[in-house]
Parts: structure tokens; sequence; C-alpha cells
């Protein structure tokens, strides 16, 4: 492949950290020239909360504790500094549940699904509210969300959760755009019709996790980063760091691990681990105004390996594409950070969406994991013995419902589950699990490649391969609310 048909124009994901957080960390401590860690742990400690993962699930969740339950002494351990998995790495899309509604009311009936997404609707206020109060620099914005169909197969995708939104009387929260409407939204010469979520938004995801971090300590948290998890149980945390191994005796524990989760069995097997990758573009604000994208909003396709793409204060695109590859049993290897191909993939359906950006230089490529349950839902808990309290699964979904997740998992290691949060579905109700590997693998490759082979054969106005066409629609079959019908 020569440098003019290589689509990343020679960039390279893996290698060095996201584009936002490295905007962040440099305005973080410009004379540090490197990341700002806390000391890692090493030797023992105590705590009444240890928190495992310093993402946003992680912070959020030491956040409320720290207002729920003042003096308890909160340790959370970072196996890197916190932001440095996929909560700064992510498309900094904040949507709430709307479009998702018709699979929710299928698992929990009609009240609690609107309940569910009402919930979620009030984690993005408070959101909003958070990083106002606490001068977060977040670049929040609530401009919205529109889905748009990229090709004939992917019309009215969303008709049933908008139907099903006005039916309940949320008709507001979700409903249908006319071509016309799309149009005028961003113009391109493959958008149709499409849907729009006024309440949704984006941030600069990075910012949001360095500044939760720095809410976190300023409340006195404890934070041990550049320290890894090697083992738990009910009562005790085994770490390893530069400075030796470390030990946490804790009262209650928080699993915030996300993807990396799915190396214990007990939540691997109801997750599949998946990369999704991000390409960004050199900052093109003339272009997005011929484009006419220039309210801000977050757009996706209705493909099943999605693509979205939002706009940066400084005019460029960032556009992701969720047609990564599965993981073997719960390891999170470079495929999920070095994978040039997926980032290609993202490239290419920056182009199609846009031909008129053929020539815009890709500035910066990178790629992390998600964690996929069966219906695309996060699945919070406590482990029999009640000591181990988890939330994970967000499916490339974490942004908003992770502060959601704060308010449970928090209630949770406190023992209050009369909670409001704490008594929503989502706790407690553990997903279908998965086949074993090497099935689940090797399954997940093959549907995959179904997937994306149909979707681009649907693109290009090619009639599917019926082999493929068969095998992308496998997981619906067997039960499961993933892929296409
Ligand atoms: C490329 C990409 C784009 C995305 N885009 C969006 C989007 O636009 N909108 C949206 O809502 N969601 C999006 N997501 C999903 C979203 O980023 C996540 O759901 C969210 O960040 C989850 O937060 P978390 O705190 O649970 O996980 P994480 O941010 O992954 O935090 C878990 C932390 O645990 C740490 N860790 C792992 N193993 C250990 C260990 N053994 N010991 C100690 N620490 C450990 C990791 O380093 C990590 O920092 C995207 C994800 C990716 C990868």
């Amino acid at each position: 492949m020569t440098a003019t048909d290589d689509p990343l124009g020679g960039v390279r994901p893996g290698g060095r950290r996201s584009w936002w957080l490295r905007e962040v960390l440099a305005a973080e401590a410009p004379h540090l020239g490197s990341d700002v860690a806390t000391p890692p742990l090493a030797g023992e400690t105590t705590a009444d909360i240890a928190i495992l993962g310093g993402g946003y699930t992680g912070l959020w969740t030491a956040i409320r504790l720290s207002e729920l339950a003042p003096g308890a002494r909160i340790v959370v351990v970072e196996r890197d500094i916190c932001g440095g998995g996929p909560s700064g790495r992510n498309g900094g899309f904040v949507t709430g549940w709307w479009d998702e509604l018709p699979p929710l009311i299928k698992r929990f009936g009609e009240s609690e699904a609107v309940r569910c997404a009402l919930a979620l609707d009030a984690a993005i206020d408070e959101l909003g509210a958070f990083v106002a109060a606490n001068d977060i620099d977040a670049s929040w914005e609530r401009r919205g969300f529109m889905q748009v169909s990229a090709a004939p197969a992917q019309d009215a995708a969303w008709s049933a959760a908008a139907a099903a939104c006005a039916q309940l009387g949320f008709g507001d929260r979700w409903y249908g755009l006319s071509a016309g409407d799309v149009a005028a939204r961003a113009k391109s010469p493959v958008f149709r019709d499409g849907a729009f979520m006024p309440g949704a938004g984006t941030i600069q995801p990075a910012a949001l996790a360095r500044g939760l971090r720095r809410v976190a300590l300023e409340r006195g948290v404890v934070i041990h980063e550049r320290t890894t998890v090697e083992r738990f149980d009910p009562r005790l945390v085994k770490t390893s760091s530069a400075d030796g191994p470390g030990v946490i005796v804790a009262d209650q524990i928080v699993v915030a691990l996300n993807a990396w989760a799915a190396r214990w069995p007990t939540f691997g097997r109801r997750l599949v681990t998946w990369s999704s990758y991000i390409v960004l573009t050199e900052p093109i604000p003339d272009l997005l105004a011929d484009i006419g994208w220039t309210g801000g909003e977050g757009i996706a396709d209705a493909r099943f390996t999605l693509h979205y793409a939002r706009t940066t204060p400084d005019g460029r695109i960032a556009l992701g594409g969720g047609g990564g590859r599965a993981g073997f049993g719960g390891r999170i290897g470079r495929a999920f950070s070095h994978d040039a191909g997926s980032a290609r993939r993202a490239a290419d359906g920056l182009r199609r969406w846009f031909p008129s950006l053929a020539g815009v230089r890709i500035e910066d490529a990178w790629g992390g994991p998600i964690d996929i349950t069966d219906d695309h839902r996060p699945w919070f808990g406590t482990l029999p013995g009640g000591r181990i309290h988890f939330g994970l699964g967000y499916s490339g979904n974490g942004v908003a419902p992770a502060v959601l997740g704060g308010r449970i998992l928090a209630a949770l290691a406190l023992g209050r589950h009369d909670d409001e949060a704490a008594s929503l579905p989502i706790v407690g109700a553990a997903p279908r699990a998965f086949p074993p590997e090497p099935f689940r693998y090797l399954g997940a490759r093959a549907i995959r490649e179904a997937i994306v082979r149909r979707e681009q054969a649907e693109e290009s106005g090619r009639r599917p391969n019926p082999i493929a066409l068969a095998v992308s629609r496998l997981p619906k079959r067997l039960g499961y609310h993933l892929g296409p019908d």
C-alpha cells in the first residue's frame, strides 16, 4: 500500500495516548512533559471501600461515596493513570437510552424501561451540572444526537423506538427526521432520513476523566495510579507496581474494570470484548461549514458495526467505527490499540459519508476495548457474600451510564438497597451468558466478518452474499439482542 492510497495517511494507532488525553495532560502540567501520576501502592493499606479501576465508573463511584459517607476511607487503584483506558479515549457522545427503548421494554416491561431511560436523562443533567460546578473544562455541549440512514437497508432503523417513545408520551426525546431535516444538519450524498435525540450532547472525554480525578482527590479520595490489581477476594485486594506488591484490606470492594473484568470468569462469560477505533482529522472548520455541519450534534449511522462522528471546538471531526475485532478469553492485547486495519475502516467510513473530505489529513488514530453484553445494557450488581460490587458491560455507551453507575455502586457499597438508582432493573439481572471459549471468540469472529461483509454490500447497493446474510442473523436467531435482523 502506498502513502497515497492509505486513508490513514501514514498515521498508525497505538504507541501514544489518545489525542484527547494528550491535550488534557499537556494543559494539566505543561512543564512535566510526561503523565502526572499519584504514587503507586506498595505495602499494606486499609480501606472502607476499595475501588478497582480509575475510569468514569470508579471515579464517579468514589465521588458519590465522598458525598454519602464523608469520612470513609476510599482507595482507588488504577493500572495506568486515571483516564488511560476508554474513559480518556472514547468518542465523547453522551447519549440517553430512548433509542434502545424496545429492547429495554422487552426485558423489563414498559414502566421500568421508561424509569431507566428517565434515570439516564437525569444522569446527563447531572453530568452537565457537575462539570459546571467543579470548573471542569470539558467542552460539554448539549446539541443533540442524530442517527442517520446511510444506505437503504438502514432506513427507519429507529422507527420502532420512536414509535414506542411517542406511544408512552416521550415523543420529544427521540423522533424521526426527514431526509431534508437530516441534510439541514449535515449534507452527505449517502445520508437519507434519520432520527434525533435532543437531550444528548458531546464532551471532551479525557477532560471529564481527569476532572473527575481532580475532584476525587480534592475530596480526600486516595488514588494509587500505576498499580495493577492482580487478585481480589471479599476482603483483600492484591496489587503490583514498580514499587513492589501491595495489599488493601477492604470492607467493601467495587470492581470498575470495564473490559478488563472479562479476565475474571464470573464476568467474562457474560461479556464479549471488542475493539473500537477512532480517527481524527486536522482542523477543517471551513469544510464543516460547506457540509453545513456546524450545529455540534453527534451523528451515527444505523449499521450494527456503526460509524459515529462528532466535531471538536477547533473544527475537527472525530469518527469512530465499531467494526473492530473480538478479543479472546478476556485478554486485552495489542489488537485493541494497535490495529491499523480497524482504524482504516473508520477512515474509509468518514470518506464514504463525506467524499468532499477525501483530501483531508488524518492526524491521529487510536483504539480501545468495549465490553458487550447480550442486550447492550450495562450490568451492575453484588457478588454472593455481599462485599464485592461491580458495574460493567456498557457495550460502547458508557459516558452517561457511568454517572448512573457511580450512584448505583456507591449505594450498593453502603448497603442502601432502597436507593432509587440501586433499585433500577439494570441492577442484579445478569445478562445472558455467551458460549465458553474458544467458541465465543470463534463465533464472534465469524459473525463479525459476516456482518461487515453484509453491511459493506448493502452500502454499495449490492445484494449480500446469502451465507454472510444468514450468519449475520445468527445472534438474533439465538436470542441475543446483537447484530442485524
Ligand atoms: C474507541 C471507543 C469509543 C467510545 N465512544 C463512546 C462514546 O462516544 N460514548 C459513550 O458513551 N461511550 C463510548 N465508549 C465506551 C466508554 O468509553 C466506556 O463505556 C466507559 O469509558 C467505561 O468507563 P469505565 O470506567 O467503566 O471503564 P474504563 O475507562 O475502561 O476504566 C477501567 C480502568 O481499569 C483499569 N484497569 C484495567 N485492569 C486493571 C487492573 N488489573 N488493575 C487496576 N486497574 C485496571 C484500566 O486501565 C482503566 O483505566 C467508547 C469506547 C471506546 C473504546
